[in-house]
């Protein structure tokens, strides 16, 4: 089999080449992504000799570049590329307009072109908004995104389904909360406070902390997608998430427990404009229908993570050196 896999470069999507690689030795990957300030090719140091893994540097939005890679005999599309981070889109809402819903119809179009048998559009949780005390996102749950980020992998997974229905286009959407695990950038909640904590720097936590997401270890949002491009039927949306609701000050108070750090590191900051106040994910179809389960509770999955960036601390450091720091101090005032 032959994957094109988009935005391979950054957290997720590096990921799962290196799952995919590990799981299915015999497949061929091409791994396109623009490398923006989220993509880093450190991530796939460990496969950079591995023949079945090519790397193209290219944005999805480049309809020519696209094309060329489609052509090579493109079995199946697995799109992760995307501006991911809900703060910044609302800092500067266009771009995220421009890779999540015109990247999106640019791969549809070469798709539909070279008739792949499979495109597979990695989305999210937050395109159904927020929720109150009580109850799950199912696949039935209406659309209603409420940052200018969930809106536009809305408008991407809308045209996904339109492909499908208009076109026929072979199609898969999925849905998953909040991921974490190694690689993750570290403008993230998890790696932010793991790396903040490590360094004695104040935790600054969103306006009461009591927002609630529900967390998935990056191997197992991998898996799942494994079993939706082998197993998923067609046309069909699969919700992924790992039933482990957490607030964030628990999350924030259980890394700072691990690393032997005191609570008087956490600071309250001005909640963020938009701020969801609830995700929670009924995983139950993709379970049945695919057999999927997750093998980390939260408690094994944030331990691991914590050991992986004690160990690679060399990797987030060179990080928060370069253009993540600009940002930062734009965010949060270089606290
Ligand atoms: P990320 O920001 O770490 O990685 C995104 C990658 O896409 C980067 O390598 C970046 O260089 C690349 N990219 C961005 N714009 C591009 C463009 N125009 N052309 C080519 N490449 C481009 O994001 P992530 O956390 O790995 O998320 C991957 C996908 O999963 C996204 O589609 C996101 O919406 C979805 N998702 C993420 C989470 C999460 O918790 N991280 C949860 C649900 C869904």
């Amino acid at each position: 089999m032959k994957l094109l896999v988009t935005g391979g470069a950054g957290f997720i999507g590096s990921n799962f080449v290196l799952y995919m690689l590990q799981q299915h030795p015999d497949y061929e990957i091409i791994n396109v992504d623009s490398l923006t300030y989220a993509g880093n090719l450190e991530n796939l140091k460990s496969i950079e000799h591995n023949p079945k893994h090519t790397f193209v540097k290219a944005d999805i939005t480049d309809a020519q570049a696209i094309e060329q890679l489609m052509q090579q005999d493109i079995d199946v599309v697995v799109n992760f590329a995307a501006e991911s981070h809900v703060d910044r889109s609302i800092l500067e809402p266009d771009v995220f307009v421009k890779t999540n819903v015109l990247g999106t119809q640019v791969l549809l179009a070469s798709a539909k072109k070279y008739n792949v048998s499979k495109f597979v559009q990695v989305s999210t949780d937050e395109v159904y908004g927020s929720l109150g005390d009580t109850g799950l996102f199912t696949e039935d749950t209406p659309l209603a995104p409420n940052s200018p980020y969930s809106a536009s992998k809305a408008g991407g997974d809308l045209l996904v389904r339109a492909y499908h229905e208009t076109f026929g286009l072979p199609v898969n959407i999925t849905r998953c909360s909040n991921n974490y695990g190694p690689y993750q950038f570290p403008e993230k909640l998890i790696p932010l406070m793991i790396s903040h904590a490590l360094s004695d720097k104040q935790l600054p936590i969103y306006g009461d902390g009591l927002n609630v997401r529900d967390w998935l270890y990056v191997e197992d949002h991998c898996s799942a997608i494994d079993l939706v491009i082998h197993q998923g039927r067609l046309g069909e949306v699969y919700n992924i998430g790992g039933n482990n609701e957490r607030t964030n000050v628990h999350i924030v108070e259980t890394i700072l427990a691990e690393l032997g750090k005191p609570k008087s590191l956490i600071t309250y900051v001005q909640d963020r404009p938009g701020h969801d106040r609830r995700y929670g994910i009924d995983p139950t179809k993709t379970m049945q229908e695919l057999g999927w389960k997750p093998k980390h509770s939260f408690e094994t999955g944030i331990q691991e993570t914590i050991q992986w960036y004690l160990k690679n601390k060399d990797w987030w450091t060179r990080i928060q050196s370069g253009a993540y720091q600009e940002y930062y101090t734009q965010q949060y005032g270089g606290r």
